[in-house]
């Protein structure tokens, strides 16, 4: 007779990009077949398990969960009680030789394709969920990504002039750091590799190894994209958002020109490929560009002038008048709009885009 363990968990909501999903995490390795979820004397189906065979659920489960949690906490007069689901299960195990996920060598072979890649990368976190005392090796591939001892992808940036010092594909994480004792830094929330069916939606290619190598690929709203790809086309959406949707909407197309400019709020980060607009109007130049989540909009000196006071007084944002310049920040498009129409009614009264 085999042993099951058992474990009390509540069910968690995970952001899948295009929705939710339900999903519990147990604390060791779960052989699918055996796991039996059961709330409130009712049994829970699983929608499907990952790698580590632990349960998710479809998002209608995720939400009957939340609402009964609700009941269950209107009944116990407590607003904080947890409800938790028992889960039943046979546990995994692990036996891939660890020479295939944690040796220089091990890792090197797995560089062939994506599939084999991936299976890597899994291996090393099945072997710390069944291992959780013992710590991996650390690795750096293709001298941007570190393979930490908890399993996880971490992408490495460098952070001055000169290029990092990389010891091949693959080399030790201690080797590494010798070699490059400043000059990088890891950035945050982790990387993960797509999967070797995965397509950029960009583009419509498959992803390979050497993208990952030559070009990073960005993981958004639930989808992989080649990093170019995604710059190009984010930029692009921009342009058509600011001209199409903004612009055009104000002036006639043939009473503008636009050129673009670098992005005026965020530098050297992952958003600094969005670029800022620098509008030629009939009546002068306007400089425009988004700041998290405001608009700024800037009249430049050449643009006919307009009192800033008598306009905006009523619009409770930042405001501002230098040199000739004026300014303000918007709400969202409609916000701008609205600012750069009220501007424009005073400036050229006579003047109608359709
Ligand atoms: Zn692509």
């Amino acid at each position: 007779m085999k042993v099951l363990d058992v474990e009390w968990k509540r069910m968690e909501a995970r952001d899948m990009g295009d929705g939710f999903q339900g999903h519990i995490t147990l604390d060791k390795l779960a052989i699918p077949d055996t796991v039996k979820v059961t709330l409130l004397g009712e049994t829970i189906i699983p929608a499907s398990f990952d790698f580590y065979g632990h349960p998710n659920f479809t998002e209608e489960q995720q939400m009957l969960y939340t609402f009964k949690e609700e009941e269950f906490r209107r009944k116990n007069g407590d607003k904080y009680a947890v409800l938790e689901a028992e889960i039943v299960y046979e546990e995994g195990i692990f036996d891939v030789p660890r020479s295939r996920f944690d040796t220089i060598s091990g890792i090197e072979n797995s560089l062939k394709n994506l599939f084999d890649l991936n299976e890597m990368l899994e291996n090393r976190k099945l072997f710390c969920k069944a291992n959780p005392k013992e710590p991996l090796r650390e690795f750096v591939i293709f001298g941007c990504f570190w393979l930490d001892q908890f399993g996880q992808v971490m992408t490495i940036q460098k952070s001055g002039e000169e290029a990092l010092r990389i010891g091949g594909e693959v080399e030790s994480y201690d080797e590494f750091c010798q070699n490059n004792t400043k000059g990088f830094f890891i950035t945050t929330g982790g990387y993960s590799v797509p999967a070797e069916n995965a397509v950029c939606p960009c583009c419509g290619k498959h992803f390979t190894v050497d993208d990952i190598r030559n070009n990073p690929c960005v993981y958004k709203n639930g989808k992989y994209y080649h990093d170019s790809c995604w710059r190009d086309y984010r930029r692009h959406k921009e342009v058509y958002q600011f001209t199409h949707q903004l612009m055009s909407l104000v002036y006639q197309d043939a009473d503008y020109q636009f050129e673009l400019l670098p992005n005026g709020y965020w530098q050297g980060d992952s958003n600094s490929h969005i670029p800022w607009f620098l509008f030629h109007t009939i009546d002068g130049d306007i400089i425009m560009g988004w700041r998290k989540r405001v608009i700024s909009i800037e009249w430049q000196k050449n643009y006919k002038p307009f009192d800033m006071k008598e306009l905006f007084d009523a619009e409770d944002v930042t405001k501002w008048e230098e040199d000739g310049k004026r300014g303000i920040h918007a709400w969202g498009e409609d916000k701008a709009r609205e600012y750069l129409q009220k501007v424009l009614e005073i400036v050229n009264p006579d003047y109608s885009v359709w």
